[in-house]
């Protein structure tokens, strides 16, 4: 339960929050994107690491379903808490079950 080492991080990409998708929505707390990888909104949290408060985590999963019903479509998407990419940066996907066929289909 180590809170020190964030300055070792030399780069991370959900801290460096380039903006090279579609932004959905964004405060204090997190922000909610495409997914560069995936095309799927994803909410991301403004701090480095992986244990959100439980009141962040409310916050960050609800912003997320609100984007998520928005563009997926109500009910028809999951939340993705795994974290393929970037594992020691707290960040959850909206997966809808088509997600890969997009993804094989192209569109960028
Ligand atoms: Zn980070
Ligand atoms: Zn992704």
């Amino acid at each position: 339960m180590s809170s020190s080492g964030a300055a070792s991080v030399p780069f991370c990409e959900l801290c460096e929050a380039a903006r090279l998708t579609t932004w959905y929505a964004e405060d204090e707390v997190c922000w909610v994107a495409d997914c560069e990888a995936c095309a799927v909104p994803m909410v991301v949290w403004r701090r480095h690491g992986v244990d959100p408060p439980a009141g962040d985590l409310a916050h960050m999963l609800g912003l997320l379903a609100q984007v998520a019903d928005r563009v997926l479509g109500e009910g028809s998407w999951s939340v993705d808490r795994v974290m393929r990419q970037v594992p020691d940066h707290f960040h959850a996907h909206a997966r809808d079950p088509h997600w890969w066929l997009r993804r094989l289909e192209g569109g960028r």
